[in-house]
C-alpha cells in the first residue's frame, strides 16, 4: 500500500493540527467520528485534548466498544496525550466513569506533570526517531509498564514515550511543533501493518 488512510478520532481535541500532520507525513488523514468512519481506516491517531471528555463521548456515540474491538484486532493507532491515557490498559487517577480504549499494557498518570499553567517544551530524545522537541500540556506520564510494552523515551526520569506492536504513545504533541517525524514513524507502522 503506498499512501494508506490514516483516520483522527474526531470527537475533542487537537483533530485538525493531526490532519495535517498526517498529510505532511504523506498519508491520507480524515476525521473519524462513526463506527463506519471507523471501519474504512487503515490506522487511528487519537489526538491530545481531555481524556475524560473524550471518553464520554466515546461512550454516547457508541465508539467505544468497535475502537476496542478495531485495536484488539491489530488496528494501527498513536496516541498522543489525552490519546496516551485512551490506549492506557489502566488509569492510576480516573474521574469516575472514566472509561479507556486500553491496547498497552501500562499504568498511566493523568496531569503528571503539573497544572495548564505549569505546561513546557523539552527534548526528547525518542529510540528509532532521535531528538524531538516535545510540548507537554497537562501531560500525563506513564507510570509503569508491562513485559510487551517497549519504553521509546524517558523525560526527567519518566516514561512519556511507549510502544506495544501496533500502538504508539507520547505525552507530548508532536503535532504542534511542526515535526512530522513521530507522524511518519506511525505512517510507515500503517504501512508495515497492512
Ligand atoms: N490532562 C489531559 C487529560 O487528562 C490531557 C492533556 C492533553 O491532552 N494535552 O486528558
Amino acid at each position: 500500500m503506498n499512501t494508506p488512510v490514516i483516520g483522527v478520532l474526531a470527537l475533542q481535541g487537537d483533530v485538525r493540527e493531526h490532519l495535517i500532520a498526517l498529510a505532511a507525513a504523506d498519508a491520507v488523514a480524515r476525521p473519524v467520528r462513526r463506527p463506519e468512519e471507523l471501519a474504512e481506516v487503515d490506522g487511528l491517531v487519537i489526538p491530545g485534548g481531555e481524556s475524560t471528555t473524550i471518553s464520554k463521548l466515546a461512550a454516547l456515540f457508541g465508539m467505544l466498544e468497535p475502537l476496542r474491538e478495531r485495536v484488539r484486532a491489530g488496528l494501527p493507532v498513536y496516541g498522543t496525550c489525552a490519546g496516551l491515557i485512551m490506549l492506557a490498559d489502566k488509569i492510576l487517577d480516573p474521574r469516575s466513569g472514566q472509561e479507556t480504549i486500553g491496547g498497552i499494557e501500562m499504568i498511566v498518570r493523568r496531569n503528571a506533570f503539573g497544572r495548564q499553567n505549569e505546561s513546557f517544551e523539552a527534548t526528547v530524545e525518542v529510540a528509532g526517531v532521535g531528538p524531538v522537541e516535545g510540548v507537554f500540556i497537562r501531560a500525563p506520564w506513564v507510570e509503569s509498564v508491562g513485559a510487551e510494552t517497549e519504553v521509546l523515551a524517558e523525560h526527567g526520569g519518566h516514561i512519556v514515550a511507549v510502544r506495544q506492536g501496533n500502538a504508539l504513545a507520547t505525552s507530548f504533541h508532536p503535532e504542534l511543533t511542526g515535526d512530522h517525524r513521530m507522524h511518519a514513524l506511525f505512517v510507515d507502522m500503517v504501512r508495515a501493518a497492512s
